[in-house]
């Protein structure tokens, strides 16, 4: 034991401890406040930036001028989004800060401040993830009387946007048969029909090899002849959004200067040109030398990126994200990768279905420094980019998991009562508590660089062979690798793991979301169908039904009329999850279509509707917010007399109303109609 723990102190202290042993940091986590806000159907959470410290003066003033021009950027976003989102923001923002007497006393204030939140949170009027235009709770009437007593000048063509459910109903028209640029508010089309768009960009298609990608930083426009032209977003010149991109270009000018290599500094040359220019040569140029950079520790994202926004799937919505390498968890992945055959020599499959030579997955882990744009609030907890094929094929993808996003989430989740309602006891809670974070993390890392990658098909079967069950029998038989081995002791000598207890954390969360809690996110009366879902209701079901019936390792049981998960046997358990992967994987391997129709029928898909009613009438009253975003920490440079930063300081005191004010105050070079 002594070996063990001296191990993980070794190899934590070796890499700096980003992702450090639960017990020692759990006093200094109590400290940080997670939860920020809570509005409508959002959460707002605050994120911590571990590690920070230990960069290089260099590398936090290079973080630091990366979220500068992170942040001169947000508006932009703002007017992709909808032609009226900066007038009608800007409306709100003055409206809020004035508070005039009157208005400020009513019922409405309220409810206007809740929507303006919303409007930050979905940066302009519609719902961030549902598409569709949110209404204000307040009237037109009391709106207009508000902004007359504050004083507040506005275009009265805002009112309409903002109030009539017909006028811009949805962000984003995916309703086949209708012209899906016209019906889109968004604003990526002006006065060009959804024809005219792709006959346009059919002309403009670049067909070589390693092809310009037409229409990414650009807005289609007819002139005054009707001819459609292309306004390109750019900060020299007539450019589109350039108030914006210049101030991007001049604090990527002074990261420059703080760059760690050549590579980085010519990533960064390259993206500064582009700005000014818009040419999508460049572009292309950039995205190679970017997913090229391997070696530096900072890293980011700052441009037109993904084209989710535009109806058409062409243009790019601007964001950012600034963040460097989480040193020890990249470590915890390369490790694992590295005793592959191990794990898989080791694990209770057939020998006919192991791989004689087996390679993991060795996966990037970063910390977040800052989001903006599309990555702000909402934001992706893993990215992979670039998104041109042609540069993932021939040059690679950089594929990374955000680990102090994915640990403000867990973390967040543990003061908002859904374990103190759905687990059994103390006892559980507090495995949670203690060793629920870390051991998630590591379930995802097993699950990805071992899980995937490990068994073999037996000639002449192919992944097809299991059709529409395929994909819920590879996730379960990647999720069991997981399972079977996190409780190895092979993991806490190799330092992934604290210790003996931790996995116990994951085997209770793993069996109660499959056998139970997880049906929270299905609509009464359905049936499971998501493949993830399929793949821990299997799991969980399969391993209840086979438990003893006399002595089981696992059962619900029934207290005060509630069900919940009790777990009586960890290590029976664990003999139980290696049984059903030796099956699991003779189902892949081998191709049997029947047998993974019977295990997915059997456990996967059908709902007890008494459990389920009864599950769903215990979250509710929890009121859990399904979405979920962040504010920002505050970056405080400190200067020498001859304005070289000395030191970069941290704040995470800064709440969300006063992020955005600070932001629009700070940050908003755009003008009201661009
Ligand atoms: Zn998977």
């Amino acid at each position: 034991m002594k070996k063990v723990v001296f191990l993980f102190v070794a190899l934590a202290t070796l890499m700096g401890c980003s992702r450090k042993p639960a017990q020692p940091e759990a006093e200094a986590e109590e400290d940080f406040e997670y939860m920020v806000d809570r509005f409508y159907d959002l959460a707002i959470l605050r994120y911590r930036v571990p590690d920070f410290e230990s960069l290089t003066v260099e590398q936090k003033a290079l973080v630091y001028y990366l979220s500068e021009a992170a942040l001169w950027g947000r508006d932009i976003l703002y007017d992709q989004n909808g032609a009226y989102n900066l007038r009608i923001r800007r409306t709100l923002e003055a409206l809020y800060s004035r508070k005039p007497e009157a208005a400020s006393q009513t019922s409405e204030w309220e409810a206007f401040e809740r929507y303006l939140k919303r409007v930050w949170f979905s940066n302009g009027i519609h719902h961030h993830y549902a598409e569709d235009k949110f209404l204000p709770e307040f009237s037109q009437e009391w709106f207009v009387e508000a902004c007359r007593e504050a004083g507040v000048e506005y275009d009265e063509a805002i009112l309409p946007v903002m109030f009539d459910p017909a006028v811009m109903p949805k962000k984003v028209c995916q309703d086949a048969g209708k012209d899906l640029v016209l019906n889109s508010a968004c604003n990526y089309y002006e006065g060009v029909t959804q024809a005219e768009a792709e006959a346009w960009y059919a002309a403009h298609r670049d067909t070589s090899d390693e092809p310009l990608w037409i229409g990414l930083n650009s807005k289609l426009v007819k002139d005054g002849n009707g001819n459609i032209v292309e306004r390109v977003f750019k900060a020299e010149g007539d450019g589109l959004y350039r108030e914006a991109l210049q101030h991007v270009v001049e604090n990527l000018e002074k990261a420059k200067a703080y760059a760690e290599n050549d590579k980085q500094r010519k990533v960064i040359e390259l993206l500064i040109e582009y700005n000014k220019t818009g040419n999508l040569k460049t572009f292309n140029d950039y995205a190679i030398a970017w997913v090229q950079d391997l070696d530096s520790r900072v890293d980011f994202i700052n441009g037109f990126t993904e084209v989710y926004g535009d109806p058409l799937g062409i243009t790019g919505a601007w964001e950012s994200m600034v963040n460097f390498k989480n040193v020890a968890a990249t470590e915890r992945t390369r490790i694992l990768s590295a005793n592959a055959q191990w794990f898989e020599d080791n694990s209770p499959t057939d020998k006919r279905y192991k791989k004689p030579e087996c390679r993991g997955i060795s996966a990037k882990v970063i910390t977040a420094a800052v989001l903006a744009g599309d990555c702000y609030p909402a934001t992706p907890i893993g990215i992979n980019l670039p998104n041109a094929n042609w540069i993932r094929k021939n040059y690679g993808s950089k594929s990374v998991t955000i680990e102090n996003l994915t640990e403000a989430y867990y973390q967040a989740s543990q003061g908002d009562g859904f374990n103190e309602e759905f687990m059994l006891s103390d006892t559980e809670r507090e495995l949670a508590k203690k060793y629920g974070g870390l051991m998630s993390d590591v379930h995802v890392d097993l699950h990805e660089c071992l899980g995937h990658g490990s068994g073999q098909l037996l000639p002449g079967v192919s992944k097809d062979n299991l059709k529409e069950h395929g994909s819920t029998l590879e996730e379960a038989r990647a999720d069991l690798f997981s399972l079977y081995y996190m409780a190895d002791a092979k993991l806490v000598e190799l330092g992934i793991v604290p210790d003996e207890e931790a996995y116990k954390s994951q085997y209770y969360q793993q069996l109660m979301n499959g056998a139970m809690t997880q049906l929270v996110r299905v609509e009464p009366g359905k049936n499971i169908e998501e493949s993830h879902m399929r793949d821990r209701a299997l799991i969980a079901n399969w391993v209840l039904a086979h438990a003893d019936s006399v002595s089981p390792e696992a059962e619900i049981i029934v207290e005060n009329n509630k069900h919940y998960l009790r777990i009586n046997d960890y290590e029976g358990v664990r003999r139980l999850f290696g049984e059903l992967l030796a099956i699991v994987q003779e189902v892949v391997s081998t191709g049997d279509y029947a047998r993974a129709c019977e295990l997915v029928e059997t456990y996967a898909v059908k709902v007890d509707r008494d459990l389920h009613r009864e599950l769903l009438a215990r979250y509710q009253p929890l009121g859990i917010a399904p979405y979920k975003g962040f504010v920002n920490p505050v970056y405080k440079p400190q200067f020498d007399e001859n304005g070289r930063i000395t030191d970069v300081l941290i704040d995470y005191t800064e709440g969300y109303v006063e992020q955005h004010l600070r932001y629009s105050r700070d940050y908003s070079p755009l003008p009201d109609v661009n």
